[in-house]
Order: structure tokens, then sequence, then C-alpha cells
């Protein structure tokens, strides 16, 4: 039979890491191959509450058409919290509420990409990008990712040869490795793209989520022109309200607008005015203070766990916030056999294959700490750590 399908669509893989988690719902088989917040922290009773509020208020409107923008009141909540966390300047003629920041991903690939076009991406890189800019058809520039952030010398090195239009980064607490860019590594790619028209999309979904407390600048503050910035509500409230946003530049957002309109007209409006509720009657900030305790617990127990049982050639990050650890075995073992020894055990992770555009048979493996107890991560990487062992003899 003739394909019936784009070629768009038809490249595209299916999602690797939704293979795993179906051998991962056994429940005997500790998972640290989720990638979701943790549901025992999500605000039931507040929400319950805001959208009752939201009813008896705005019932009829609630629940008619809006516009393409989003929730008025919600931008200007986002403006006025940016400057006030972080000092970035923008108006609510700058920001686009989206279905979440996977919307905002397939938005900008739509508005920026032709088949072709030169991308960079972080390696290993998000999953969800990955497959967002795929749609595409865009060309992978992968920039190898290191304890200090995007390796700098082989950034220059793409931009020598390369045009990029885009250059994507999850700067703070990473997805998959945890990694944050350090300041100075910030200042370095602003540098390095000062003399191009590369755009960087600079996608902060974990930022709020901070155990240290210091928060490093957004490229929004370094160069607001050559940046967008993308946020959600999916990690620090709840994923399944699909609440995120994108904060540009005026002639950006024009097309971004377009893009939005042609995909599903606006964001949902009810979800928009329950959310925007629950945060004027509630102290957001104490929220995220709550889950940032319990991941920032739950990571340093990985990484006490880590040192007991894994052997001592293996590597991993030690992150400053967010959901993921990354381990990296020695040179030349696959994480895939590893996969399928651990599965055995009853534990799993996430393979570092499918986070990379151009590699096959890596040594990587990403651990989520976000939803698992202390006492189960113990015991899990312990399981995770007599695997490895078994394959390194
Ligand atoms: N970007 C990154 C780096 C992510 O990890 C995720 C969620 N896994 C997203 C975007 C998508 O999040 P949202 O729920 O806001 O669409």
């Amino acid at each position: 039979m003739n394909n019936i399908f784009s070629d768009r669509i038809s490249d595209v893989p299916k999602s690797f890491i939704r293979e795993i988690l179906k051998v991962a719902i056994d429940p005997s088989v500790i998972s640290f191959a989720g990638g979701l917040p943790n549901r025992d922290l999500f605000p039931i009773a507040e929400i319950q509450k805001a959208t009752q509020r939201v009813f008896e208020t705005a019932g009829k409107e609630s629940l008619q058409y809006s516009n393409s923008e989003g929730y008025l009141a919600l931008r200007q909540y986002l403006v006025d919290r940016y400057q006030e966390k972080q000092g970035i300047t923008f108006t609510t003629d700058n920001i686009l509420i989206t279905n979440g920041s996977q919307q905002g991903l397939d938005l900008l690939a739509k508005a920026f990409l032709n088949e072709g076009d030169d991308v960079i991406i972080e390696e290993p890189g998000y999953l969800g990008a990955i497959q967002a800019f795929s749609v595409y058809r865009s060309v992978f520039n992968p920039v190898p990712i290191n304890e200090e952030g995007l390796d700098i010398e082989a950034l220059k090195q793409v931009l020598k040869t390369k045009l990029p239009k885009l250059l994507y980064g999850v700067p703070n607490y990473q997805n998959p490795s945890g990694i944050s860019y350090s300041k100075q590594n910030r200042r370095g790619i602003a540098e390095a793209l000062a003399s191009t028209t590369t755009l960087v999309i600079e996608d902060d979904p974990y930022g709020d989520l901070n155990f240290s407390g210091i928060r490093r600048p957004s490229f929004k503050t370094m160069i607001p022109e050559q940046s967008v910035l993308l946020g959600s509500f999916s990690k620090t409230i709840a994923p399944s309200f699909r609440i995120g946003w994108i904060i540009a530049t005026d002639s950006i957002m024009e097309k971004l607008l377009v893009a939005k309109q042609a995909s599903d007209l606006h964001t949902g409006y009810f979800v928009q005015r329950i959310i925007h509720e629950y945060l004027v009657h509630n102290d957001f900030d104490e929220h995220i203070k709550q889950i940032v305790k319990t991941y920032g617990s739950q990571c340093a127990a990985m990484i006490r766990s880590i040192q007991t049982y894994f052997p001592s050639t293996v590597g991993y990050t030690k992150p400053d916030g967010g959901m993921f650890l990354w381990a990296t075995l020695p040179a030349g073992i696959s994480s895939m056999a590893l996969f399928d020894l651990a599965i055995k055990d009853k534990v799993a992770f996430v393979p570092g294959d499918p986070f990379y555009t151009n590699k096959k048979q890596t040594n990587t493996l990403r651990l989520n700490f976000s939803c698992v107890d202390e006492q189960t991560i113990d015991v899990g990487i312990e399981r995770l750590g007599l695997a490895m062992k078994k394959l390194l003899e």
C-alpha cells in the first residue's frame, strides 16, 4: 500500500520513553524511568476551591471561547512575577499562553523552521524538543553539555560553518542530565551568538525547582532581542492543566499568534481562569518551597545511595534542582544492555539513546528522583548497582 502519511510525520519515531514506561508499569518494578511531578504534591484542595470560585464569579464567561494570546490577568501575573523574581521586563503583549511548553516548542518550530534548517541542540537533549523539531524536518547540530553548561568551543565550531536559526537549551536543571549552565557559560554563549542571527530558545520548566536558592540569569536579561523564553506550570502546579507560555519580542509574537490560531485558536480558557484564581488566593512561593524540599531530599538520598551501591567507575551529576540525575557507565558499556538486566531485577530507568540525535548504544542513563520516596530510592539504587556490577564483571 502507498504510504498515505506525510513524510513529515512518517520520519519521526514514536516516543521510546512511552515504550519503556509500559514495561515499568509492573508494580513490583521500582521505576526511575518516568518524568512526572510527584502527585502527592498537587494542591488539590486549593484547586478545588479555585474552581468553585471561578464558577461563582465568572461561570458563563469562563466556559466561552476566548482570545488567542491568553487570559490577560494571567499574563499580567506572569509579567509581574518575572519582574519581581528575575528582573525580566516585558509587557502582556509579549507573552502567549500555550497548551504546555511543549506546544511552545511546536509553535516556534512551525514559525521558524523550513525543511533542512539547522538547529543547535544540547547533547544529550530534551526528547520532546527533538520530536517537535523533527516534525519540521530540521537538521540537528548537537553540542555536548558538561558540568559548566554548553561546550562553548564546540558551539563556536558549529557557528563557523553553519547559520543555525535556533539554539535550543534547558539551562536550568536540564532534562535529561540535571545540569545547569553556570553564569559564565551563559555569558560565553551570549558572546558566541552576538555576531549571528541564531535565536536562543530557553526552555525553563524547572527554574523554580531550585534546591540551593541560587538563580542564574536568564538569557532574557542578557540578549533579550535574541532570545525566547518558555515557561510552564506543569512542574509547579499540575501538568494536566497544560498551561505554559512563550515570552518573545513583538515581531516574533506576531508570527507565533498566527501559528497558535492555526493550531487550536486558544489555550483552554477555563483552566487559565482556575490557575489564575489559584495563584492570587494562595501562597505560590510556599507551595514551591514544599516541592523543592521533597525533591531536594529525594535527590540527596539518590546521591547517597549511588555513592554506596554504584561501582566507582560510574559517573553521575549532582543536580542543584529539577527532577533528574544522569549517570555515565564506563566507555563502551551500553546502558541498553544494562536496562535489560535491570528490568529482570525489577528496576527501571531511561537509557541515554533517545536523548541523542545521532548516537546509539550510548553508555548513559537518566534517573528520575521526583516520584520515588527515599526508602524506595535506596532499594532501587541498590538493585541497579548490582545489575551494573553484573554487567561490568
Ligand atoms: N521542556 C522540558 C525540558 C521538559 O522536561 C518538559 C516536560 N517533560 C516540557 C518542556 C514540556 O512540559 P509541558 O508540560 O509544559 O508541556
